[in-house]
């Protein structure tokens, strides 16, 4: 096998995370008074969007401009100047030519993509983490933010709770010159992706993707190699693209789950790309399944 995988989408984000200034609370502060600081804003789930001819971009505002509960969460420097994401209340009115977008929504239509939607996928999973997050998981007391929002502190009992990652694995799952994709019960219509799911407490990234491999597909895996990963802000995700091969034929589906699945060859594979297939829709754009699949289908991998 070769592996040189297309780094994903979401990835390589520009932003200097400068993690020393978090806990240095004068910077902090220092930085929220700078002219060129900025923040984004999410309305709930959804990240302020300029709406512009033909696309989309994050619309950053002064802090000034924003009120919140809770101080802004500290993101990091682009070329020097600080950057923060502020949670507001979830039915704000936004400014003329902007609108909340969800992100999701904001990927696949393909109208906001490269650095940018990197930087935001950051700022969604930190600030849903905050959301979702403001009682202590051990005594169930109001928490504090802390470091600049990389933290929460428990004033009762003293936990600390920090930003969680969820592993999820995604495979291609190839059997010779034939990869597997399957149309899940939760799809819109014709759409077709990788299987994934969540790596289990005491698994590793290999035993999940043969686990889930057997359970979804019915298919035992040969060797199982990683290949690259994807941040995936929904709500928590971070996805890690491997490769398996699978040493039998036939899928016994998980219905539950699954309500169809098909091998593809590189051909059948470039033709549901381009939209020939009536019955089988190619991965959502952003999504680590529709770079992975590409990789596949140009012999980056596999
Ligand atoms: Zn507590």
């Amino acid at each position: 096998m070769t592996y040189r995988p297309t780094p994903p989408p979401l990835t390589g984000a520009s932003l200097d995370r400068a993690a020393h200034l978090r806990e240095d609370r004068d910077a902090l502060l220092r930085m929220q008074a700078d002219a060129s600081a900025r923040t984004l804003v999410f309305s709930g789930d959804a990240t302020l969007f300029r709406l512009l001819e033909g696309g989309l971009r994050a619309e950053w505002l002064p802090l000034d401009r924003v009120e919140a509960d809770e101080p802004p969460i500290f993101l990091g420097l682009a070329e020097g100047a600080p950057r923060f994401v502020t949670r507001i209340d979830a039915d704000a009115v936004p400014p003329e030519g902007c609108k909340y977008i969800d992100l999701r929504s904001a990927l696949f239509s393909g109208d906001f993509e490269g650095d940018e939607a990197a930087i935001v996928a950051g700022a969604k999973a930190i600030s849903g983490w905050h959301a979702g997050h403001r009682h202590c998981a051990r005594c169930g007391a109001l928490t504090v933010p802390e470091q600049g929002g990389w933290k929460r502190r428990c004033p009762t009992c003293e936990a600390q709770h920090f930003p969680r990652t969820d592993p999820v694995v995604i495979m291609l799952v190839v059997r010779g010159e034939r990869v597997a994709i399957a149309h899940n019960v939760n799809f819109p219509d014709t759409l077709y992706s990788l299987i994934a799911g969540f790596v289990e407490p005491g698994e590793t990234i290999e035993e999940a993707v043969r686990r889930e491999t057997l359970e979804e597909l019915g298919l035992r895996c040969g060797r199982v190699d990683y290949l690259c990963s994807q941040p995936w802000p929904f709500p928590a995700a971070l996805m890690f693209g491997c490769i398996a091969e699978a040493l039998d034929d036939d899928f016994t589906l998980e219905e539950a789950e699954l309500s169809d699945a098909v091998w593809l060859d590189r051909d059948e594979l470039a033709a549901v790309f381009r939209g020939e297939n009536e019955t089988i829709s190619p991965p959502r754009k952003g999504a680590i399944a529709s770079s992975l699949l590409r990789d596949w289908m140009e012999r980056k991998v596999g």
